[in-house]
């Protein structure tokens, strides 16, 4: 037997994904639909894009993301509906509660995915018995269909859950994950998008195999930092833990000064304060953040807040101030009005291993 990578026996970690979920929900409570291509997301006539397309309509090319308008010339007689989000979040609910029995570290990624660390739960049954097991309650009970991948961690998990579908259940053993990604393409590696894609393919990398030809320095040099997150996930290891709900989801600063301040300078010289001790308090966490909120308190104790996504997550402490920076002064009265308080925090939190995510997604397949 070859040698396992120690981080590989650390963690049981399940991924379930839904399968159609939005469309699966209409058909499961409207018979008449079972059998049609079926569109969720908007008129045809509109500019709206297609949330979820089911299995009927994927054999016309219908796909997330694609216009509504377009799915429409490639299969007319497809019927479009509005998504109906309300009912989705309760059968999310229902889903998780199932989730529930076997395990209490889940993390959901959207209401139709989540993962699930079993590595010690209380069910008494391996992980692979857990994965089939919240398979069958969730047609039984629910009469919906979700596909499942058992590994050693979230990366790996995620790719297997993806590997057969619909209703499919794939199993990673750590003495398999090598084997399992050897030949896959680098855009299955999470945090890969298109724009990452194309610089490995210039570079001759197609597969995690020729990221592993690669030698490391020649990614870094082409990639940053990053590269490392992808050499390691090129080999199957993932090192990010599930991160329930429960846990911290903002890190943050504030201060109530002894005088209300109308200088714009001054106020800026807190900001900054304020941004380093955000960015060293990320720092000793581990965390990086990907949206940064402003609090303004003003004198007459008017609280407001403002926030932006950045494209990456960061902790650093000139990147928290200089967006915070363009809040206080294109989105508050700041050097008008008098301020008695001025806060931030980061949230949208991330283990600080693997920054460079470039997509985050709310299409569902
Ligand atoms: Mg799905």
């Amino acid at each position: 037997m070859t040698n396992i990578h120690p981080a590989l026996l650390k963690r049981k970690i399940i991924h379930v994904d839904m399968d159609a979920f939005y469309a699966a929900v209409e058909m499961r409570d409207n018979p008449a639909l079972v059998g049609r291509a079926v569109v969720i997301g908007g008129s045809p006539q509109s500019r709206a894009v297609v949330c979820t397309a089911n299995y009927e309509a994927r054999k016309f090319g219908i796909r997330s993301a694609m216009a509504c308008a377009k799915a429409y010339r490639l299969c007319p007689e497809a019927v479009f509906l509005y998504p109906n989000f309300e009912k989705y979040y309760q059968v999310s609910e229902q889903i998780r509660a199932i989730f529930a029995r076997f395990t209490s570290v889940i993390e959901p990624l959207s209401l139709d995915e989540a993962y699930l660390d079993v590595t010690e739960n209380t069910s008494g049954l391996y992980a692979v018995q857990i994965g089939k097991a919240i398979q069958e309650a969730v047609a039984r009970e629910l009469q919906l269909s979700c596909s499942v991948g058992v590994a050693p961690n979230k990366l790996v998990a995620k790719i297997a859950s993806d590997f057969r579908k619909p209703a499919g259940l794939t199993v990673v053993p750590p003495e398999k994950v090598a084997d399992f990604m050897h030949g896959l393409e680098v855009r299955k590696i999470f945090g890969v998008g298109p724009a990452t894609e194309k610089r490995l393919h210039a570079l001759g990398i197609k597969t995690c195999a020729d990221v592993l030809n690669t030698p490391l320095i020649h990614l870094e040099n082409h990639l940053g930092s990053f590269a490392h997150w992808i050499h390691s996930a090129a080999q199957g290891i993932d090192e990010r833990r599930v991160h329930t709900s429960r846990e911290r989801k903002s890190l943050g600063r504030e201060d109530t000064f002894s005088k209300d301040i109308l200088s714009l300078p001054q106020l800026l010289q807190e900001l900054q304060t304020l941004s380093e001790k955000t960015a060293s308090d990320l720092h000793k966490r581990d965390l990086t953040g990907k949206t940064v909120t402003l609090k303004v308190k003003y004198g007459d104790f008017q609280q407001i807040t403002r926030s932006q996504t950045l494209r990456r997550a960061t902790n650093s402490a000139a990147e928290i101030f200089e967006s915070t920076r363009r809040l206080l002064l294109e989105r508050s009265e700041a050097g008008q009005r008098p301020i008695r308080l001025l806060g931030l925090s980061v949230s949208n939190l991330e283990k600080a291993d693997a920054t460079a995510w470039e997509f985050s997604s709310t299409l569902t397949d």
